[in-house]
């Protein structure tokens, strides 16, 4: 699904160079659910930028479900970008305007698709993540929980074939941490491959693999390993 082999990432200011990813090689097959961890800017956020489409990277080479990214104009990433893959972010990002059958909307509006079909998908994305009631309140209207509940919807509406999910249950409490990440697990269980950049070591435990992020590099954690090192 994710193949990223020696990608490195540099941001360049007039001043600093920061070298953001360092040759980072990291494989996510199909239907996995991935956690990643790692210390505060050690490259998460940068990682999930990249393999979401929404950066690009210094060098390196990048294979999502298929399709090299490298050399894709803008306008070729951007619809890669929309055929497969959704976002889910720990601020929600969810529109406060727009009632929450209307954010669903956005980014299926955004593919051009028709009104029915539209519809069709917004109904039945809200209604699988328990939202079916709320469809006209307003996202202040509702609770943490319900508000990523809503932005989850609004990700899988367009049924992406990766959901990314950067620090999903960070402004939540732990009782709606569970039930998020519950929610998580039954969209991967029906099919979807999860990347989950998270703090909360209870719920990454509960990936199928961890990946640790440290320097820009990726490891993948073993179970125990830490114990077993030690
Ligand atoms: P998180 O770790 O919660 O994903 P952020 O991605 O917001 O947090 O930021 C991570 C680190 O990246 C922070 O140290 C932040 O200062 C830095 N950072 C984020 N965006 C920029 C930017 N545009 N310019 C410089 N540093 C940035
Ligand atoms: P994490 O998500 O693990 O906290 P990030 O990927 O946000 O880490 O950041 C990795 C490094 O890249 C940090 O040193 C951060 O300050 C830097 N960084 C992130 N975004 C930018 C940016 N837009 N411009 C400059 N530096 C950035």
């Amino acid at each position: 699904m994710l193949n990223m082999q020696d990608v490195s990432k540099i941001y360049r200011t007039e001043l600093v160079e920061t070298h953001a990813l360092r040759a980072l090689d990291l494989v996510v097959k199909e239907g996995e659910f991935v956690a990643v961890t790692g210390p505060s800017g050690s490259g998460k956020t940068t990682f999930l930028n990249i393999a979401g489409l929404l950066e690009e990277f210094t060098s390196g080479s990048y294979v999502l479900d298929g399709v090299d990214v490298k050399g894709l104009d803008d306008n070729a990433r951007s619809k890669l970008r929309n055929r497969k893959i959704g976002f889910i972010f720990q601020s929600f990002n969810l529109i406060p305007d727009l009632n929450l059958f209307d954010n669903v909307d956005v980014p299926l509006r955004y593919r051009g698709m028709g009104a029915a079909e539209r519809r069709q998908r917004i109904e039945k994305a809200l209604t699988d993540v328990g939202l079916g009631s709320r469809m006209k309140h307003y996202p202040a209207e509702l609770s943490g929980g319900q508000q990523q509940r809503a932005a989850i919807a609004r990700a899988l509406a367009g049924d992406p074939r990766l959901l990314l999910a950067d620090e999903p249950t960070g402004n939540l409490d732990s009782q709606m941490a569970r039930s998020v990440m519950e929610l998580l697990e039954d969209i991967n269980a029906r099919g979807t491959t999860i990347v989950m950049v998270t703090h909360d070591a209870e719920l990454a435990a509960r990936a199928q693999r961890n990946v640790h992020i440290v320097d820009g590099m990726a490891t993948d954690l073993q179970r125990g390993s830490v114990l077993a090192s030690a």
